[in-house]
């Protein structure tokens, strides 16, 4: 059922009715035309940054890069790569243009599923684009204007002024309920699918990790008014897509999406890889760790923090196969590296990598890395890579948050390490369940950490 007013809000707003039929008519174009149009922006974005962000005019400076040699869309790959690390060493402000005003600076962190999570802002100025893109993809999941969406998330973190007012523009045209992921246990899971089945709810979004903790616990008739779900963010596994469809009974779309590069790929209906972007950035890709092909980003709207040639850390390829959808930008296939795993509470309650990260977030510049770890049916370890700044008193507050956050069932252990290990996909998990853990020892000897010299807690 369409809500009369959503349906008004949106015959009202043309520019942005005009924005998703551009971007749209975008993806249909030959993918030449559009990264030639694209060779303008990323000249003038490279000459903005050389001039404005001390992190670029020195790096660039360093590489003997010069913004007017930027003449075909081939001179791209003249220009350095940039990656997490380049940017972790350097604090935000060097970063950041001086010559754009605060208020446009959203700030941000990267995803932190893998690696080393640092704080970044975002481009207020992008948010039309953004609002357009992001209902164009409800669009192509089969929503209708008018249609209401759930959103399952974290609980709220404040927002600046702007960022709330792009977030409401975000939702024109649709009715909305939140549904707040943290506090999903066997107990509330059948109370809020009742809530979304009356309110007639047909597109669920969200983060995987949120997704999967809803669906995993909803263990009844599937719901029968959500048609779509579309996962955000993080890397929903094969594995966990089946089960959502399963349980939710609904057509399950993915997006290639970070803080850093905003969406930068997204599924049509045939569900084979994620088609580019054809207007707000470019995707490549590089040889990576142990050879494999690596993601790499360019965003052409974020002028605050630019991130050119930015390698992104996901495996994952481009092909240049036409789909049979008919739009014609490339697609990025064969992502997944990542696993998210979640710890289950008796009560049903799962920790996910959010509830893991809270913590942390005040102590940025002491903790380089973090890994949870559930070593027992009732211990759980954090192994944290540290800076000198980290001090016993920060792992005391750590350790008491997180007991709390496993409602008193769990008795955590706050542990520095040198090295946090890597998984077999190369990359650091941030969450190993008792599960996985066992499945990782079984295999193979991976599984022990390196103690740092004078051990932490
Ligand atoms: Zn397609």
């Amino acid at each position: 059922m369409r809500n009369p007013l959503s349906l008004l809000s949106w015959g009202l707003h043309a520019g942005l009715r005009r924005d998703i039929a551009r971007l749209e008519r975008l993806y249909y174009e030959p993918y030449e035309k559009t990264c030639e149009a694209k060779v303008a922006t990323l000249r003038e974005l490279v000459r903005h940054a050389m001039e404005n962000v001390p992190f670029y005019r020195e790096f660039y400076g360093k590489a003997g890069v010069v913004a007017d040699d930027l003449r075909t869309f081939d001179d791209l790959k003249h220009l350095p790569y940039v990656c997490k690390e380049d940017f972790r060493k350097v604090p935000i402000e060097e970063r950041t243009a001086r010559n754009i005003s605060r208020r446009r600076r959203r700030p941000a962190t990267t995803s932190g599923s893998t690696g080393q999570p640092f704080s970044l802002y975002m481009d207020l100025a992008d948010s039309p684009m953004e609002t357009a893109a992001h209902n164009l993809f409800q669009i192509w999941s089969g929503w209708r204007p008018g249609e209401r969406v759930a959103y399952v998330r974290q609980k709220f973190t404040k927002m600046p002024f702007d960022a709330t007012r792009q977030w409401f523009k975000t939702r024109l045209g649709m009715s909305t309920i939140r549904v707040l992921s943290d506090e999903l246990d066997r107990e509330t899971v059948p109370k809020v699918m009742e809530e979304l089945v009356a309110k007639r709810v047909t597109l669920l979004q969200g983060y995987a990790s949120s997704l999967c903790t809803l669906a995993r616990q909803w263990r009844d008739a599937r719901p029968s008014s959500i048609r779509s779900v579309i996962s955000i963010a993080e890397t929903l596994t094969e594995d966990d897509a089946r089960m959502l469809s399963e349980r939710l009974g609904a057509e399950v779309f993915r997006d290639y999406s970070m803080n850093e590069c905003m969406r930068a790929g997204f599924e049509c209906d045939r569900h084979d890889g994620y088609h580019v972007d054809p207007l707000r950035s470019i995707v490549e890709t590089a040889k990576g760790y142990r050879g494999q092909d690596e993601i790499v980003v360019t965003n052409l709207t974020n002028r605050v923090h630019p991130f050119i040639r930015y390698r992104a850390g996901d495996v994952g390829r481009l092909t240049f196969d036409p789909c049979p959808c008919g739009r014609r930008t490339p697609r990025i296939e064969g992502l997944g590296g990542r696993v998210l795993d979640v710890i289950e509470l008796p009560s049903g309650k799962e920790l996910n990598i959010h509830v893991f990260g809270k913590p942390f977030r005040s102590y940025e510049h002491a903790v380089d890395c973090w890994q949870a770890r559930q070593v027992g049916e009732r211990e759980l370890e954090m192994l944290v890579e540290v800076s000198e700044a980290f001090s016993d008193a920060m792992a005391e507050r750590i350790r008491e948050e997180l007991e709390a956050a496993t409602e008193g069932t769990m008795a955590v252990r706050v542990r520095k390490v040198d090295r946090i290990p890597l998984g077999k996909n190369g990359k650091r998990d941030r969450v190993v369940s008792l599960a996985r853990l066992r499945a990782i020892r079984g295999e193979s000897d991976e599984g022990g950490a390196t103690l740092a010299k004078g051990g932490g807690r």
